[in-house]
């Protein structure tokens, strides 16, 4: 391998996210070492079952990261007000959607973690801010198991 990187970075397409993730890879020293795989909805098309066209997909190229770059651990990440998933809209809440999206977020990582045994996987949570949501870096918080 002539070179190489330590993270794959799986996370939504959504626009208002860019600054966020851009703050959360230089916060983390991963700018530059980090694999980023940006599709609509981030894990949600992972989860679908590993059968589908859509998840075959997205595991290439978590496969493609691991044999091209060597990488060592997989980053998940989901963020308030999806809107593959429905946004706030279908939850009603903040903390409805929060709870939905993580739990996939956990049944995803499972499931990961069964492909990739020697990988470590990492949840985050992207917050969204209280104002100027295209223009203003959103927050994070890791999730715990
Ligand atoms: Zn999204």
């Amino acid at each position: 391998m002539s070179h190489g990187c330590s993270n794959v970075l799986i996370r939504c397409m959504d626009y208002r996210i860019d600054m966020g993730v851009h703050d959360f890879l230089l916060n983390n020293e991963m700018l530059g070492d980090t694999d980023v795989v940006s599709v609509a909805g981030s894990c949600k098309d992972l989860l679908k079952g590993f059968g589908w066209s859509e998840s075959k997909y997205l595991l290439t190229q978590i496969e493609i990261s691991i044999k091209l770059h060597g990488i060592k651990r997989i980053i998940l990440t989901q963020h308030e007000n999806c809107g593959p998933y429905g946004g706030l809209e279908v939850f009603g809440t903040v903390e409805m959607e929060k709870e939905f999206l993580i739990k996939e977020m956990k049944e995803l990582k499972q499931k990961l973690a069964k492909r990739f045994p020697d990988q470590e996987i990492l949840m985050f949570w992207f917050i969204r801010p209280e104002m100027n949501e295209d223009t203003v870096p959103w927050d994070y918080q890791p999730v715990e198991d």
